[in-house]
Formats: structure tokens, sequence, C-alpha cells
């Protein structure tokens, strides 16, 4: 599928802040090397981190008002931490105002914050490259999370789970359920039992 990401990026630059913005080109940026890497699809990998934030600066209480407009169904936990609603919205804006028809791109969005179990490549590709683009500076971890991002996808997967559970836990944040079964699913197929990750599965 071509995209016409030159309209797509005119589109979104009014959308975001100047900051957003930067991050969204980043993650694009981020998901293609991936993609390259990993033999995933350039253009899909491309497209969804690009859209992958489209709904992030729409204030909080508009976001859910256009996600109950929408029918789009609201958590106990997203109510409480609503900036969670942006992958949900960005996944139905993606296609309602961006016209993004690929089911594997609105998915990608859909989980891009969270995570969730046995994720697609491209899911895991979008989860990973939000995390590490280049101008991300906040995380622990970030120089071997990059690295191993060009290794192995599930590994990275993992990591980054483990380490958003353990800073979300130390009370920096709400943490949604569906973090948590990834954390386990992975875990589970890709971790090692000897190490500390062990205490989250609990
Ligand atoms: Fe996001
Ligand atoms: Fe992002």
């Amino acid at each position: 599928m071509q995209y016409d990401f030159i309209k797509l990026e005119h589109r979104l630059k009014k959308e975001l802040d100047e900051d957003r913005y930067q991050h969204t080109l980043g993650v694009m940026f981020t998901a293609s090397a991936l993609a390259m890497c990993h033999g995933g699809d350039i253009q899909q990998a491309e497209c969804a981190g690009l859209l992958h934030d489209c709904a992030k600066c729409i204030p909080n209480d508009k976001k859910l008002k256009m996600c109950e407009e929408y029918g789009i169904e609201v958590t106990p936990t997203e109510r409480k931490a609503q900036f969670l609603l942006h992958s949900k919205l960005g996944a139905y804006l993606a296609k309602a105002q961006y016209g993004i028809e690929d089911e594997e791109i609105l998915s990608a969005i859909r989980w891009h914050t969270t995570g969730r179990p046995n994720m697609s490549r491209l899911e895991k590709i979008i989860f990973i490259a939000d995390y590490i683009e280049p101008r991300r500076n906040k995380a622990e971890h970030l120089p071997e999370i990059r690295q191993l991002a060009f290794q192995d996808l599930n590994q990275t997967v993992l990591r980054i789970l483990e380490d958003t559970l353990h800073y979300l836990d130390r009370g920096k944040g709400e943490v949604d359920e569906m973090s948590r079964s990834a954390f386990r699913y992975y875990y589970n197929l890709f971790g090692n039992p000897d190490d500390k990750g062990r205490s989250l599965t609990e």
C-alpha cells in the first residue's frame, strides 16, 4: 500500500504540538529501521509510527467526550488516567479522519501504549519504536534496550514492559491491566526464571 506521507505529515503537524510532532517523526523513522532489520513492511511501519499519537494532543476531557460520542469503551483505569485513551481514540481517528483502512496499522496504534499478549510484528515494532526513538531520554536502560531492539523484538518487548511496570509500580502512574497481562505473556515465553522479573508476575 502506498501512503501519501506528505499529506499525512501536513495534517498531523496541525494536530500536534512541536515536541509531539518531533517524537512522531522519531517513531516513524525508528519503526521503519526496525522493519528493515526484522523483515517487516517498511511503509506500513512508517505509517503506523506517524499516526500512533495522532490523538495525543486532544485535551483529556475532550478525549473522554469523543470516546463516548464514538461508542469507544472506556475502562475504569482509563477513566482515571485519561492519557491512556489516546491509543484507542488514535486508532479510531486514523481510520475515520486519516483514511487508514489497514487493520494491522490500526491495531498497532491501538496497542502502542500498553502492549498486549501475543503482539504482531508490527505491534511490537511500534511499541518499541515509541520507547526508543532518538528524542526519548528519560527511561532507564535506554542504550541497552536500543541495541537489543535491533537483535530481538520479543526480548525487547519484555524488557520494556518490565521497566515500565517497575516504574509505574513505584507510584509514578496508573498501571493498565493489559500491560501486566502482556508482561506475564512475554515473561513466560521469553523470560529468564532466575531474574528479578519473576516478582512482577505474581
Ligand atoms: Fe502514545
Ligand atoms: Fe508516542
